[in-house]
């Protein structure tokens, strides 16, 4: 997949008017669909094309339509068909995007929406109708809509509309448009309905799907979350709370996006975005800070992640579902490398669940749909959190920490000024309303570039500990390791090293603190000569470490 050219918007045939659109946008390059679909449309060929929403599939239809409308001319020159309100809400929003250096006009129209302000909006004259069947022929019918210049229609969601039951309407418009008009059709699936109506509708249309190949997935755990667009962002914060990655890459689709991530995301510091629109010293400066774990989570684009080589992400985070099952199996394929675990996590909205299916189907894995976080589930985890944290600045009698924290909050210079924020990955609107902020700020000797998210986790359980803990139970052996935090050691690189090497599950690994020349972490009584000699004969970081018992430290 990597080594064939990506394609790109301009060699599509755009113009420079719709690429300045697509740049103001943030897309950095063509979905596969709309590689396809894109020149046949702009070259007058009617087009059925297979593709699910989430693929770019109204860019493929409405980039073409939008480059064929004369502005000049105020007849309605392009017809969209949708089966709902909603999405003939959103085909339109698009297709005004796209459309607005060309001052191409669109309106939606839509049943529960006053007829009288889409009768005199349609007076007015626009260029592109986008409509739900019924609505549509609401207004024909009272005259109001006139499609006798239509030259390009198309049918979006067509098996939606034929199950809804539109096929007698969608028919009755369709003879209200000019035989010679070019006609595309897009619908997930393929039952003999669509095509006795492109037989009946389309002449010799050109057939597209995106093929799809069974492709090998890494051994991740796989979660998806399916939340609504405008929650995307505190769901986020939620699942990062709950998972306390230790590195984690977020994708989102556009560049825009990206940026905007990564504002709300608070420190930019911590969070930096890594997307096509930065030069190579910016992207070499954001690369070194994720790979030395000055930051802790990198938000990138497919195309600035292509070929990104970092040692070992714990969490993959899909902000926005891949536009095609490859590019995810692509992106999941980061973290959980040679063998270590890793989790692979899908923001999915509920209209993209059928790209989710198609996923599925390519990974031949079922993707846990799992809920989002509650605030109570939130609180157990700091609970836990705060219990392990205790637990083991007791074992380690380093009560220095209690009186940093009650001691007067020092500010460290960057983005930890009084009075403390909450952890910097959380959104800061809308949910660091809902949040309890942290009691106490991280202990400022150890400062915050170097600290872990993990630390920041325990910060927000209320304990400023460099330790990380997980679950560790019965007998437990503490051993050295000789590489510490100014190797860029970092807890993930810990347990994957030991997950990996030493077979050891995530889950039976104790309390990890990484100090700046050294590291201990608890493990097992009963696996402790194992991993002391699987890590010895193994690199961290690529470097040799020296491991043994830290008893007598
Ligand atoms: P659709 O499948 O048409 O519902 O599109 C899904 C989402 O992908 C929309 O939010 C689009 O804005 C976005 N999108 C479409 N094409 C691209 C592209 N080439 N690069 C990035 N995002 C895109």
């Amino acid at each position: 997949m990597d080594e064939e050219i990506p394609a790109t918007f301009a060699s599509l045939g755009l113009s420079e008017d719709v690429l300045g659109a697509l740049d103001a946008l943030g897309y950095e390059e063509p979905t596969p669909i709309q590689v396809q679909a894109i020149p046949l449309l702009l070259s007058g060929r009617d087009v059925i094309g297979r593709a699910a929403t989430g693929t770019g599939k109204t860019a493929a239809f409405a980039l073409p339509l939008v480059e064929r409308i004369d502005p000049q001319d105020r007849s309605v020159q392009a017809l969209i068909m949708a089966p709902t309100r909603e999405l003939a809400v959103q085909v339109a929003e698009a297709a005004h995007r796209y459309g607005a250096p060309r001052r191409v006009s669109v309106l939606a129209v839509y049943g529960g929406q006053a007829i009288d302000r889409q009768i005199r909006e349609l007076r007015r004259g626009v260029n592109v109708v986008v409509g739900t069947p019924g609505r549509l022929l609401d207004h024909i019918r009272r005259r109001t809509l006139d499609l006798g210049k239509v030259r390009y229609v198309v049918l979006d969601e067509a098996d939606e509309m034929l199950d809804m039951g539109f096929i007698e309407d969608i028919e009755a418009i369709l003879t209200e448009t000019p035989m010679e008009r070019q006609t595309a059709l897009f619908s997930a699936t393929f039952p003999p309905r669509i095509a006795d109506l492109a037989e009946r509708h389309m002449r010799s249309p050109e057939r597209i799907m995106v093929q799809t190949r069974q492709l090998e997935t890494p051994l991740v755990r796989q979660v998806a979350y399916t939340v609504a667009r405008p929650y995307k962002l505190e769901a986020l914060g939620r699942v990062l709370d709950l998972e306390a990655p230790a590195s984690a890459i977020v994708f989102c689709r556009t560049r825009v996006e990206v940026d905007e991530l990564t504002e709300s995301l608070g420190c930019a510091g911590i969070a930096p975005a890594l997307h096509g629109g930065l030069n190579q010293t910016q992207r070499d400066r954001v690369m070194k800070r994720f790979r030395d774990g000055t930051a802790d989570l990198l938000i990138a684009t497919d195309v600035a992640a292509r070929g990104l080589d970092v040692e070992h992400v714990s969490h993959v985070i899909n902000y926005d579902i891949p536009q095609t099952p490859e590019v995810y199996v692509h992106r999941i394929g980061r973290t959980g490398r040679a063998g270590r675990e890793g989790t692979a996590i899908t923001l999915v909205q509920p209209r993209e669940h059928g790209l989710l299916r198609a996923i599925e189907r390519l990974v031949r894995q079922k993707i846990e749909n799992a809920r989002i976080p509650t605030i109570a589930d939130l609180r157990t985890r700091r609970l836990e959190l705060l219990r392990t944290a205790i637990h083991e600045t007791l074992v380690e009698d380093e009560f220095d920490v209690y009186r940093d924290a009650v001691a007067p909050r020092r500010s460290s210079g960057t983005c930890w000024t009084s009075p403390p924020p909450p952890p910097s990955w959380l959104p800061t609107r809308p949910a660091a309303k809902s949040r309890t902020r942290p009691r106490t700020s991280r202990s400022s000797s150890r400062g915050s570039e170097g600290a872990t998210m993990a630390t920041r986790t325990a910060d927000l359980a209320g304990v400023g500990t460099a330790s990380r803990v997980l679950a560790g139970a019965g007998n437990m052996t503490r051993l050295f390791i000789s590489l510490g935090r100014r190797r860029g050691v970092r807890p993930g690189d810990i347990v994957g090293a030991i997950a990996g090497e030493a077979g050891l599950a995530g889950n039976s690994i104790g309390a990890i603190e990484i100090a700046d020349q050294f590291t201990l972490v608890e493990v097992p009584e009963s696996a402790a000569d194992d991993v002391i000699r699987a890590l010895s004969r193994s690199r961290i970081k690529g470097i040799a470490a020296t491991v043994r018992r830290a008893k007598d430290d």
